[in-house]
């Protein structure tokens, strides 16, 4: 049990003036497993103070100095990786095998480019009579989503440290135990008061509160579309900077040339980690007609062979959903896939019967989907994947920009040229070719409604900054 009871402002733990606490419970056993207080306007008022107070200094600190800091994070975070991710299992539900890869050592690397980049802040370049500056953009809120959350909150936290901008971070209520453990290795490091607050609580009232704060200069927020749409509607009184990275739902479009076996393979395993809650979950496969039914056999197999249990257990490649309602969310989408007329392939809306306890969902196909089925136009964020048949090239690629979502995608076919030539023609703020890696190096972020920012990369620092002329 992890029972935190106080927030971290300005350097020191503190009482929340917000009466309360929530409770986290773990989606494996039902069990409440922490609380954290439950923050409110004024714990927000107090956060941002320190913020803003901090601000000068921070900024004006050597980019060498700031770089220190965050390579001292990235020691911390490598000294209690284990301790992160069995807490980030404990919260989320993604198995071990997964989450210390997945959940820690890729955020780690992601953070120590920044040890690197924060020397970009000191460049200035010459255009005729100017002189053009990078200056930090100033306090900076993030709202934040449970499904990723470590690589959500160092997505945002290093290069907003590498820029000189002080932050209020507030976690989700399902999953904020993580942001503690790292405001505790905040502590440990002896970064400078006022720099990195956490405030825990709803987004209805602290998230909301930084939305709209006038002394918040920027708002990164990643989550749902709906919620990114009223945080925007929140910042634009104060006119400041807003940053959202929203949901999606990707295409996977496999040629009719690609090795079909490994294309399906990598589509059905890329929907099923982490439940199918990943917010580049490339939720819709495309597949030639002429090899369809081919195409079936092998995702249902493959879908079939992917065990679900215990988070505990090394041998799970999914555990439970996050929480009772995300569950509860999918079963509903499942219901509305039957009723729209998608054939059941595997899995369904009933919970697996090998589990006394847990919010378990097996892992489910759709074939003879059409894409404009709910169930292919709306993100469902579960274990649910739609087959899709396309009749050629033009249509797989048009049904693939077919969506309000633009976050990712990918692609397979039977030469990289000829995915690379069909990757050009995705609306989509990424895409991978036949199996390409995640890649910290590179910016992320959506087209269309899946968002308007970038994170990670030389991208995400310039998020953080604001750019001068001086005219000489
Ligand atoms: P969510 O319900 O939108 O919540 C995200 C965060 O926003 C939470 O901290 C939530 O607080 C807060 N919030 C909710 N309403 C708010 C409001 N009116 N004002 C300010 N803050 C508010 O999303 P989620 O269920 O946590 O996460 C899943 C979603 O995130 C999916 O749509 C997924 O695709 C998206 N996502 C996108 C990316 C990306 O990089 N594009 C990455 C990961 C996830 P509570 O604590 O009260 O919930």
């Amino acid at each position: 049990m992890r029972k935190q009871d106080s927030l971290f402002i300005a350097g020191a733990w503190v009482n929340a003036c917000g009466a309360g606490c929530a409770t986290v419970t773990n989606p494996g056993t039902e069990e409440v497993i922490g609380q954290v207080p439950l923050g409110d306007e004024r714990d927000v008022e107090r956060a941002v103070t320190a913020a803003r107070q901090a601000f000068a200094g921070w900024a004006a600190t050597p980019s060498s100095v700031r770089a220190g800091y965050i390579r001292a994070l990235a020691e911390q975070l490598k000294a209690r990786a284990d301790e992160m991710a069995s807490l980030i299992t404990a919260e989320l539900g993604m198995p071990v095998q997964w989450c210390r890869a997945v959940q820690v050592e890729g955020p780690i690397a992601g953070l120590e480019q920044y040890i690197h980049l924060a020397a970009l802040m000191d460049e200035v370049h010459e255009v005729g009579n100017s002189l053009v500056l990078r200056e930090p953009v100033g306090v900076c809120a993030f709202i934040n989503p449970w499904n990723y959350p470590l690589h959500q909150l160092l997505g945002k936290l290093a290069p907003a440290l590498a820029a000189g901008c002080t932050v209020v971070v507030k976690p989700s209520q399902e999953t904020p135990l993580h942001a503690f453990l790292l405001a505790e290795m905040i502590e440990a490091i002896g970064l400078p008061a006022g720099v990195f607050n956490l405030v825990s609580g709803p987004g209805a009232k602290v998230g909301e509160a930084l939305a709209k704060h006038p002394d918040v200069d920027m708002v990164s927020f990643t989550g749902s579309t709906d919620a990114g749409v009223r945080v925007a509607q929140a910042a634009a009184p104060s006119v400041k900077r807003v940053c959202l990275e929203l949901g999606g739902k990707s295409p996977l479009l496999i040629g009719a040339d690609a090795d079909l076996a490994a294309a399906v393979r990598y589509g059905v395993q890329d929907v099923m980690i982490n439940s199918g809650q990943t917010c580049t979950a490339l939720t819709r496969m495309l597949l030639p007609a002429s090899r369809y039914a081919e195409a079936l056999e092998l995702a249902r197999a493959e879908c079939e062979s992917l065990r679900l249990g215990d988070p505990l257990d090394p041998q799970s490649f999914l555990g439970p959903m996050c929480s009772a309602a995300q569950r509860r969310t999918v079963r509903e989408y499942i219901q509305i896939g039957r009723q729209e007329g998608a054939r059941l392939l595997c899995g369904g809306a009933e919970a697996p019967s090998e589990f006394e306890r847990g919010y378990y969902l097996k892992p489910t196909l759709f074939a003879d989907v059409d894409n404009r089925m709910r169930i292919a136009q709306e993100e469902i964020f579960g274990p649910v994947l739609c087959l899709i048949p396309y009749a050629d090239e033009a249509q797989a690629v048009q049904l693939a920009n077919d969506s309000p979502f633009g976050l990712s995608s990918a692609v397979w076919a039977g030469s990289s040229e000829r995915a690379l030539s069909l990757a050009r023609q995705l609306r989509a703020g990424q895409c991978f070719i036949n199996g390409g890696a995640f890649n910290y190096l590179a910016p992320f972020g959506g087209y269309k409604q899946s968002g308007n920012g970038r994170e990670w990369g030389e991208e995400g620092l310039a998020e953080f900054v604001e750019v001068k002329a001086i005219q000489l």
